[in-house]
């Protein structure tokens, strides 16, 4: 029952009504035994700052930052993870006492899905990132920290391509076609993503005959959960996953800093998958 010792987490963005946060995240509280709600807030551009002043002012605590709001967010909170300083933006807010830290867990997220959920360690993989945006960024700093070999950025902007590259020492920029000499292939564009109505005449983010045995292939998508990429992976015996994982473990890094007890990992999973089913 929500009574009036009940804690508040949320998500701020615009558009909202799409997030799946507040489904992962309420499942996360009831599993755990947690007196917690978590509501998605629609908050116009160049309103973050408000939302975060009313986080102090309500004692809010916890907060999931998301388009448009994340540079804003970084600008607006006490203090920045290491993640977040890098990358200048910011997912998750976490209360520290009376200072707000802003935090990024898109990165440790992904690396978490691989490791946790699929048993790969990314340490001393060659990596090819395709895309250069908010998620690529993410991706390719963390794989960096993670010991990956090499993590090769394609984009289709060459300037965009080089700063991503420049998130990670071990990054260069490359192309698509170098997909069949690395072990790690992330997609991070929005290629394949939403109804698909014919899966052969869809373009792929990289040429299915540069996918093969012996490597995981990693799109960042989820809906549809079998994107035209995963499937042309498996197709020529490649592992691959789709998107759920790096959602999920995002989640879980935020649910631990707000609330300081571990994940339940299988509940959000299966929460955000009856809720992806119930919207068909
Ligand atoms: P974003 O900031 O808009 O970046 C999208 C990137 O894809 C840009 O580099 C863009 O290039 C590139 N791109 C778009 N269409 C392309 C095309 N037809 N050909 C080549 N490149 C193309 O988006 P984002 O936030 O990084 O998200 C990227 C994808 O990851 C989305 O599908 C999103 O749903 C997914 N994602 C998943 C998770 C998760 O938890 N699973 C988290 C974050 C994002 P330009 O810059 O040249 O336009």
């Amino acid at each position: 029952m929500i009574g009036s010792r009940t804690r508040l987490a949320g998500i701020i963005g615009d558009p909202i009504r799409h997030s799946l946060s507040p489904t992962i995240h309420n499942a996360a509280f009831a599993a755990v035994g947690l007196d917690w709600i978590y509501l998605a807030f629609e908050v116009p551009r160049g309103a973050a700052g408000a939302a975060i002043d009313a986080v102090r002012a309500l004692g809010i605590d916890g907060l999931n930052v998301t388009m448009p709001h994340k540079a804003d967010a970084a600008a607006a909170v006490d203090r920045l993870s290491p993640a977040a300083q890098v990358l200048g933006v910011v997912n998750t807010v976490v209360r520290d006492g009376s200072v707000l830290v802003g935090e990024n867990t898109d990165g440790d997220g992904f690396i978490n899905a691989l490791r946790i959920d699929e048993g790969v360690d990314p340490a001393g993989m060659r990596c090819l990132v395709v895309g250069s945006g908010g998620a690529a960024r993410s991706v390719v700093r963390a794989l960096g920290v993670a010991g990956a070999a090499e993590v090769i950025v394609a984009a289709r902007r060459a300037d965009a391509a080089h700063a991503v590259a420049a998130l990670a020492s071990v990054g260069r920029v490359g192309r698509v076609e170098e997909a069949d000499s690395v072990d790690l292939i992330v997609n991070a564009t929005p290629i394949g993503m939403g109804e698909v109505v014919d899966l052969d005449a869809l373009d792929l983010p990289v040429p299915a005959d540069r996918l093969g045995a012996g490597q995981l292939v990693a799109d960042l998508i989820y809906h549809p959960l079998v994107t035209p990429l995963v499937r042309a992976a498996r197709e020529r015996g490649a592992m691959a996953v789709n998107g759920i994982g790096m959602l999920v473990h995002q989640a879980a890094i935020a649910f631990r800093l707000w609330t300081g007890e571990d994940a339940p990992l299988e509940a959000m999973s299966a929460a955000v998958l009856a809720e992806l089913a119930h919207r068909g």
